[in-house]
């Protein structure tokens, strides 16, 4: 997987899980009912996409030349901090 194209995904599965835990978690909150029926899931939901975007953003999101994980915090990155490197 291309380094931008990683950095997208990372950015949409955080986008999409942060709406989903939010929506579940205020549900949970105004039904009064923490941590139980389809908010709850809701929720979880959330968290795996946030968790599985976090994964793939670890694995790609890396500079195609040295390798080093092209990271500073949600920073869009178009060369390598490392080493200068343009990432494809
Ligand atoms: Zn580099």
């Amino acid at each position: 997987m291309r380094p931008r194209l990683a950095r997208k995904v990372f950015y949409m599965a955080l986008s999409i899980g942060t709406v989903l835990m939010a929506t579940g978690i205020v549900t949970m909150l105004m039904r009064n009912e923490i941590g139980q029926g389809t908010a709850a899931y809701v929720a979880f939901a959330g968290a795996i996409f946030v968790t599985v975007g976090a994964v793939i953003n670890n694995l790609f999101y890396r500079c195609p030349a040295c390798h080093h994980l092209v990271t500073r915090g949600l920073q869009w990155q178009t060369k390598c901090p490392h080493c200068g490197r343009e990432l494809d």
